[in-house]
């Protein structure tokens, strides 16, 4: 069946809590749903979250490729979904949510005409996968109490944010340390600290025998050399996030071996480019988790799907539809705590 139309809309999404990462503090998401519309009337769903800190994305002129979208994959068949994908690799250099949305919708569209779950066209590798929750940053106390609620409502895996102040985070990390025994943490200075900063938190949290799977993104985006610094330096593993948007920039990654992991978002790639990674990373043996920027339950089923579908991701990171206030889960996946089920 053939595209037919498509159709952004604003929606906004308030936080539970104002949501603190280094040097960007939030109490609202605003995002853009994307329609695709077949000629029968079927109707694919997906989201964009932009994202001006990492992509530098602004909602008004993600607006105005609404109709040179519509333009260009209207009359596509969706079994053809390749040429949109194409399409979208080309237009939207400047706007990966954007491009992540409309390839996903268009997948969505796909799924409903051929009535096979979008995890299952990706192969269908699991059909249920775990997430962890994030603390965002606060004072001490508080993230110890966010910790420990968080921790007994059976997220295994807690997200901790860092980044601002070396020495407060080194307090707050063992507080919350002392606090959640038993616990796995994910720890993301979003860029904050200098590379040798970021060796001194990642020896202390050793020394410490902290339970740390992932370091994200230690330092500033740009400064390869200094994250392969801190890499090398560093006895825990080492993630891109802000570092990694595009497929060309996890190619350079690997090949001068900055990282352990890289944290793919299907905001910052879109879904082509994610693919794209997921298969250089596991060729190049380098780690593999997904994150979110600030999606809807809309959103956050995209990386659901992709990362069931891909098995590809030792760390799920999908939690921001938990974050936000929205009316009505729509989701296609159940979800009991940290256990995400595929439908
Ligand atoms: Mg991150």
């Amino acid at each position: 069946m053939k595209i037919s139309d498509v159709k952004f809309e604003l929606k906004r999404y308030e936080y539970y809590e104002t949501f603190h990462i280094t040097g960007s503090s939030r109490n609202v998401a605003e995002n853009i749903e994307v329609k695709v519309f077949l000629d029968d009337g079927t109707e694919g769903i997906g989201e964009a979250s932009p994202s001006y800190r990492v992509n530098g994305e602004i909602i008004s002129s993600l607006f105005s490729l609404e109709s040179t979208v519509k333009e260009m994959i209207k009359g596509i068949d969706v079994r053809d979904y390749a040429k949109v994908f194409k399409i979208m690799d080309g237009l939207s250099k400047s706007a990966p949510s954007i491009k992540a949305a409309v390839q996903y919708a268009t997948l969505d569209a796909l799924s409903i005409e051929i009535g096979l779950p979008v995890y299952k066209i990706f192969g269908g590798s699991k059909d249920t996968i775990e997430t962890d929750k994030t603390i965002s940053i606060d004072t001490l106390e508080r993230m110890v109490q966010k910790s420990i609620e968080t921790f007994s409502q059976g997220f295994h895996t807690l997200k901790i944010k860092v980044g601002e102040n070396l020495k407060e985070d080194m307090e707050k990390i063992l507080a919350i340390f002392e606090a959640t025994k038993g616990a796995e943490y994910v720890i993301d200075a979003n860029q904050g600290y200098s590379p040798k900063e970021a060796i001194q938190f990642a020896n202390f949290l050793y020394e410490n025998k902290v339970n740390v799977k992932i370091f994200e993104q230690p330092i500033i985006w740009n400064d390869f050399e200094g994250l392969k610094f801190v890499r090398e330096a560093s006895p825990i593993s080492i993630a891109a996030d802000e570092s990694v948007r595009t497929k060309y920039d996890a190619y350079r990654l690997i090949k001068d071996d900055c990282v352990d992991f890289i944290n793919i978002k299907l905001m910052k790639s879109g879904i082509s480019d994610a693919l794209a990674i997921i298969e250089m990373a596991k060729t190049a043996n380098v780690g593999l988790m997904i994150g979110c920027m600030s999606e809807s339950s809309v959103g956050i089923n995209q990386s659901v799907h992709i990362a069931a579908g891909t098995g590809a991701f030792a760390h799920c990171d999908l939690d921001s539809h938990m974050l936000i206030k929205e009316e009505k889960f729509r989701g296609k996946f159940v979800q009991k705590g940290s256990t995400i089920n595929l439908l």
